[in-house]
């Protein structure tokens, strides 16, 4: 068999998908163009990519399909277009992408999804994949080559000090390369990313020529990586050495709205070694790209830190409210992270920003609701307008029940397509006539979310402490309501299922207000979890991490706040005084 490429994938899907389109290439086009010519669909498009995106294109405006979910392609044969129209003209008119990278973040390991992830990636015309460097090593070069058919790039990066600088192979040789902390080296453990503290020495010259001299190692064994990062291990923690402690001032403490308040900033002396490492790096090899991140308590660019040509970086509104568009001024926590975007943008000089999304809340992925579509298509105006070059979010497929519509629509509104119509013909492709009764539960669910009060961080008890049961049951009977209308639909089945999900999880938050709750009661709720391992609603290995620990407050007779970490826990409860007003 020839080898696959671009272009042949896309006559292969053409065939696969029933369009019946001739060719052109016009590089003069922003993006791919649908014309009827002599009774004929015709894809123009400047690249082969383009084309390929054009084909699915074609595939939802003529051929039937939606391309809603990963692996499952839906087909309505009503939809299929019966005859074009006889006119020559343009059909799908050729618009620049509103965005130039627009992608996902993946933060599990690659595995039997990763063909239909990519798959729908192109689909949707995502071209972006950022994913940590210890999952990168495990991927495949078949499916390498199966992401840049697709046009895919693949960053490898994520937090990545113990990737570049392991402990492992260095704590012995170079204990000089690890943080101080209370006059002492760490010795590192090889678990960081569970232990959230352990970082790097960054001042040591000789560490960041050896960081330098990993990267250029790197690049030569990955040609086909043209972006690489330098983020810090999750968490805190940097180096207290008398060097390194010139870099901070210990009295000047982080964000509330970036929850760090328990920390100082480290944002001079992260800026001082991404700026240098990244200056080594593009005197050697100027092509490969050097990103960096802006979160917790490393936000805004510290004084003299510039992007210059070859950096990018992804600017995560970690903590962010989904009660309000992240540019909505009248935002007590999101217009922090608006003027952090706006500081970035301001020292933008030949580099790149790539905004970190949670369109499925933060960080536990509790299948908790974040409905958020017109405040997408909202935020990426603003972005663009703003200086932002990308948009990618973290996700996982098997809660695509619950946060595929974003996802769909994140990767639209990305394009720059119409936010009214998109959202309409989402419904209808979904829910056929049911449309409208559909559109109004999701209206329903995101009433509910709005009627917490003025702001909502979306982790259980922002929500749950200030929403009633009946809400949930309210929401419970819409969606049974709208399955009744097709009870043989899986997307209203696991909807349903979903606001079950909502009503028992709410009820177990109650119980423990009235310190009723028991282990118990937090391993039922959690077997009726995995006992719906075949639906698209939970990240399992997320609630098992996520209930242990509440099974552990439980047993110790601790209050349970969130996770069970005292800072996190006491910046929680300053929210509910600050922002929430309790
Ligand atoms: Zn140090
Ligand atoms: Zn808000």
């Amino acid at each position: 068999m020839s080898r696959e490429t671009t272009l042949t994938l896309a006559k292969r899907e053409c065939a696969k998908y029933g369009v019946e389109a001739d060719f052109i290439m016009d590089t003069s086009l922003p993006s791919y163009e649908v014309r009827a010519m002599a009774g004929r669909l015709v894809i123009a498009a400047p690249n082969d990519v383009e084309l390929l995106y054009g084909v699915y294109a074609c595939a939802e405006t003529y051929g039937g399909y939606t391309f809603f979910e990963p692996g499952r392609d839906i087909f309505a044969p009503e939809r299929v277009m019966k005859e074009l129209p006889k006119q020559n003209g343009v059909l799908l008119p050729a618009r620049r992408p509103l965005l130039k990278i627009r992608g996902f973040i993946q933060e599990f390991p690659f595995g039997d999804d990763t063909a239909i992830i990519f798959d729908w990636m192109a689909k949707n015309a995502l071209n972006y994949l950022l994913v940590w460097m210890k999952y990168y090593d495990h991927l495949s070069d078949e499916m390498k080559e199966y992401a840049r058919i697709r046009g895919i790039e693949i960053e490898s990066g994520h937090h990545n000090f113990n990737y570049w600088i392991p402990g492992s192979k260095y704590a012995a040789p170079h204990p000089d390369f690890f943080a101080m902390i209370d006059g002492k080296r760490i010795s590192p453990s090889g678990n960081a990313e569970l232990l959230l503290s352990e970082q790097l020495c960054t001042t040591n010259p000789e560490l960041r020529a050896e960081i330098v001299r990993r990267m250029l190692e790197y690049g030569d064994e990955h040609p086909e990586i043209h972006t690489i990062s330098l983020t810090p291990n999750d968490g805190f923690g940097w180096c207290e050495c008398p060097e390194c402690s010139k870099f901070y001032d210990r009295n000047c403490k982080g964000d509330l709205y970036s929850v760090s308040t328990h920390v100082y900033k480290a944002d001079r002396i992260y800026h001082d070694l991404v700026r240098d490492i990244a200056a080594r790096l593009h005197a050697a090899r100027p092509s490969l790209k050097l990103t960096f991140t802006s979160y917790v308590n490393y936000c805004r660019p510290s004084k003299g830190m510039t992007l210059e040509p070859g950096m990018a970086v992804h600017m995560a509104p970690y903590w962010h409210c989904i009660n309000h568009a992240l540019d909505d001024a009248d935002c007590p926590i999101n217009s922090h992270y608006a003027a952090d975007l706006l500081a970035w943008s301001g020292v933008k000089h030949g580099g790149e920003i790539y905004v970190y999304e949670y369109y499925m809340g933060v960080n536990f992925y509790l299948s908790l609701p974040m409905v958020h579509f017109h405040e997408m298509f909202r935020e990426m105006r603003w972005y663009v307008a703003h200086g932002v070059d990308g948009v990618n979010t973290q996700f996982h497929v098997s809660h695509w029940t619950v946060y595929g519509m974003n996802y769909y629509l994140m990767a639209r509104a990305a394009r720059g397509a119409d936010e009214e119509s998109t959202i309409t013909d989402m419904f209808v492709r979904l829910f056929g006539k049911d449309a409208e009764v559909a559109r109004a539960f999701y209206r329903a669910v995101k009433k509910v979310v709005l009627s917490v009060g003025k702001c909502h961080i979306p982790y259980p008890r922002s929500l749950f402490s200030r929403t009633k049961l009946e809400d949930y049951k309210c929401l419970y009977t819409k969606a049974k309501d709208l399955l009744a209308l097709q009870p043989s639909d899986a997307l209203r089945k696991e909807i349903a299922l979903w606001m079950e999900f909502m009503c028992m999880f709410k009820a177990f938050f109650d119980l423990n207000q009235q310190h009723k709750a028991t282990e118990s009661d937090a391993q039922t709720l959690l077997d009726w979890i995995h006992n719906h391992r075949d639906t698209r609603l939970f990240v399992h290995d997320r609630f098992d991490m996520y209930f242990d620990e509440v099974k552990t407050l439980l047993r110790e007779g601790r209050p349970w706040i969130h996770f069970g970490i005292d800072w996190e826990d006491a910046i929680i409860l300053r929210e509910e005084k600050e922002y929430f007003g309790k």
